[in-house]
């Protein structure tokens, strides 16, 4: 008989673990909460650091998973999880020999940033609805007419106490770089200011792209926080900074305002780890056994992570984790031969 692991979320982490799950003779369940399967990478268009279109990573993911019969469960969410089982909404347990959770993050609410306007004033978008807009092929203003003038504001939702999210969410310094260079490839007329606090390029490529942003886009990056957005009578926004590196105050007028919202935790995670008395770390993401050696753990025998569920993290990242994950289950699962 197969050993049966039940992974909690059916994103790119999920679906990664699945497939390093089955190829050692493992049987995993995908249980994922939306009706398809993908997570948040199925609404992104291109991907840093290469543009790489997000199906490509995606699809072959999607067909392997289909190819190999793994079982998923959709439009059912886990309600409480168990180095045993987890049990869906509705009551139905699902047992298993060890359980992954891959349920990702939550996206910021950009409503909760009242001072930029977002869901009042037009033309003021996140840059989660600006990857949808460009998946459908149309990034207009609401008037139909092509934007002259573009700023991107960092850190929306991330770095800020008065939101109660202080961490950084890592990804959205170099998503405002890769937006910058496709919003100037789209309108080369048109004039883009990023507004960040601290320019993090962590990954490999990313510092290069933010290079070649200034030097071949010629993008412009202003040290300060946008305080203010209001609407003008032209149906303009006028924007309030301050540059920091000047110190001079700053107002703009400007036809579209791109806010570059964080990565949040999961809203399920404090049920989730309630019912197997997992750790949540203070930004409320899963808390790991330990940082070095033990990321993909939790501190209960039978439990995994990957992805997300633990702190911001690139694709790159997730899949290279789901990696780890599916070793760590094998080796968990080796140890305890029934
Ligand atoms: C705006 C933006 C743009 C980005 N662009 C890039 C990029 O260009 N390149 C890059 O490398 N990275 C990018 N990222 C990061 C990338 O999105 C993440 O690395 C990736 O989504 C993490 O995958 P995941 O499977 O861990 O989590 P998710 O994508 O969040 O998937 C988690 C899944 O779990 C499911 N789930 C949650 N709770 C439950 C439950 N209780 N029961 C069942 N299912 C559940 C969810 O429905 C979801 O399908 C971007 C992030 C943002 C915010
Ligand atoms: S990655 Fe950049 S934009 Fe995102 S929170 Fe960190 S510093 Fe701010």
């Amino acid at each position: 008989m197969k050993r049966r692991v039940v992974i909690v979320g059916g994103g790119a982490a999920g679906m990664a673990t699945a497939l390093g799950l089955e190829s050692r003779g493992v049987e995993p369940v995908i249980v994922e909460r939306d009706t398809e399967m993908g997570g948040k990478v199925r609404n992104w268009h291109k991907l840093f650091p290469t543009f790489t279109p997000a199906s490509e990573i995606l699809d072959p993911l999607r067909r392997s998973i289909a190819e190999r019969n793994i079982e998923c469960r959709t439009g059912v969410a886990v309600e409480t999880v168990a180095s045993d089982g987890v049990t869906l909404a509705g009551g139905e347990r699902m047992a298993a020999d060890a359980v992954v959770m891959a349920t990702g993050f939550t996206l910021f609410d950009a409503r909760r940033k009242q001072e930029y306007g977002y869901g009042i004033y037009d033309n003021v978008v996140t840059s989660a609805d600006l990857e949808q807009m460009m998946n459908s092929g149309r990034v207009r203003l609401a008037d139909g007419s092509m934007p002259r003038r573009i700023a991107i504001l960092h850190c929306v939702g991330s770095r800020d106490e008065k939101v109660c999210q202080s961490h950084c969410s890592k990804v959205c310094c170099i998503t405002g770089v890769k937006q910058a260079i496709e919003l100037k490839k789209m309108f080369p007329e048109a004039d883009v200011f990023n507004f960040y606090m601290d320019i993090r390029m962590f990954g490999p490529g990313y510092e290069e792209l933010y290079r070649e942003a200034q030097q071949s886009y010629n993008i412009h990056f202003v040290r300060g926080r946008i305080s203010e957005a209001s609407p003008m009578i032209n149906g303009r926004i006028q924007i309030k900074a301050e540059d920091t590196l000047t110190g001079r105050p700053l107002k703009m007028s400007i036809d579209m305002l791109v806010l570059m919202v964080g990565m949040r935790a999961n809203d399920d995670n404090g049920l989730l780890a309630a019912s197997a008395s997992l750790d949540v770390a203070p930004n409320g993401f899963m808390q790991s056994r330990d940082p070095f050696t033990g990321a993909v753990r939790s501190p209960r025998e039978g439990i995994f992570y990957a992805g997300a569920v633990t702190a911001p993290k690139s694709l790159a990242d997730t899949l290279a984790e789901a990696a780890l994950a599916a070793d760590a289950v094998v080796d968990y699962l080796n140890r305890t031969q029934r």
